[in-house]
């Protein structure tokens, strides 16, 4: 498994901000220069700590090319692989072929919806268009594509299954789910204080990925990562509402397996009665849920005992339930 070394190039190529966005809170205050990142990808790669480097953070392919390549070129000389997130609409064929030579092997393309108008009121300064145009020429030139999804922007009202469906049309390698949070010092924070925008709950948020996860089983697409990830500036004030939760990934799948758990039963009821649930092999803890909200719910449903046990011929997360 590769063992990747994130290195935070903040906002750097960036046309202007999104409103969702501001990338010195969430991730690094400044980048490192070439010299510096050399020296900690060599450490860390003496250390058995990486097989991998990820330029995250910015819009890589849209940094001046001088500099982008002096990025590169320290990460190319220590012979460990590279992977970098940047715009849909800074992919073209000079793009890719400089990526080619610096062995880039994963691109990150930060597509977040493929609703024009939510696109839009997010300030992203592209289409969905330019998503697909840069997903198939990533494709044809032989790059793993990872496509990032964003749900609960200004103006997504359920818009994101929609987005998943479109991406997962892309045949990416990978997607990453991020319901928004709202960050401090971003324009979207601004319209939350205003009361312009509605913010979802972490449930909320868990929903809709959870609404996004299940397209992308659907089509065989692994999803890598669901939320952002937990930092000491965001858990320490810099979220200041919407969907953060250091367990929302966790929360995201428990919901695949309550929804599976209600399909199976369908409709019968669970007053006074005893529901077994047989799930996958090392997922009870996960179909319970976080802080057991799972079978929280099924008692509040009427259910008298809820246990949940493994059963080795399921997989995914099927489930097999039982009343007595
Ligand atoms: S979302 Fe991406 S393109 Fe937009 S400001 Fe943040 S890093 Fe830049």
């Amino acid at each position: 498994m590769a063992r990747i070394l994130p290195i935070f190039v903040p906002h750097e190529g960036c046309p202007h901000d999104c409103v969702f966005c501001n990338q010195r809170r969430i991730a690094a205050p400044v980048s490192p220069e070439p010299e510096e990142i050399r020296e900690r990808v060599c450490a860390a790669y003496r250390a058995g700590l990486a097989t991998e480097v990820a330029f995250y953070g910015g819009s890589f392919t849209a940094i001046p090319v001088e500099r982008q390549e002096a990025f590169l070129q320290a990460v190319y000389d220590t012979g460990v692989s590279i992977r970098l997130s940047t715009r849909p609409d800074c992919i073209d064929e000079y793009v890719i072929a400089r990526l080619k030579r610096y062995h880039v092997e994963t691109v990150e393309l930060g597509a977040q919806s493929m609703d024009d108008e939510v696109l839009r009121r997010a300030r992203r300064g592209h289409t969905a268009d330019d998503v697909r145009r840069a997903a198939r020429l990533l494709r044809e030139a032989g790059f793993t594509l990872i496509l990032q999804a964003m749900a609960g922007l200004p103006g997504d009202e359920g818009t994101w299954q929609y987005t998943a469906q479109e991406l997962a049309a892309l045949r990416p390698d990978g997607v990453r789910i991020y319901p928004v949070v709202v960050v401090r010092d971003t324009a979207l924070y601004e319209m939350w204080q205003r009361g312009e925008y509605h913010a979802l709950t972490v449930s909320e948020g868990a929903d809709a990925a959870a609404d996004m996860l299940e397209v992308f089983l659907a089509h065989g697409i692994p999803v890598i990562r669901i939320g952002l990830n937990p930092t000491e500036e965001l858990t320490g004030g810099a979220a200041a509402a919407g969907a953060y939760h250091p367990a929302l990934g966790e929360m995201t799948r428990s919901r695949l397996f309550f929804r599976n758990i209600l399909r199976d039963l369908k409709e019968t009821s669970l007053s006074g009665k005893r529901l077994i649930i047989r799930v996958p092999k090392g997922r009870v803890s996960q179909a319970a849920g976080v802080s057991k909200e799972m079978i929280h719910r099924l008692e509040a449903m009427g259910a008298a005992g809820v246990r949940i046990l493994e059963d080795e011929s399921l997989d995914g997360y099927a489930v097999r339930t039982l009343l007595e």
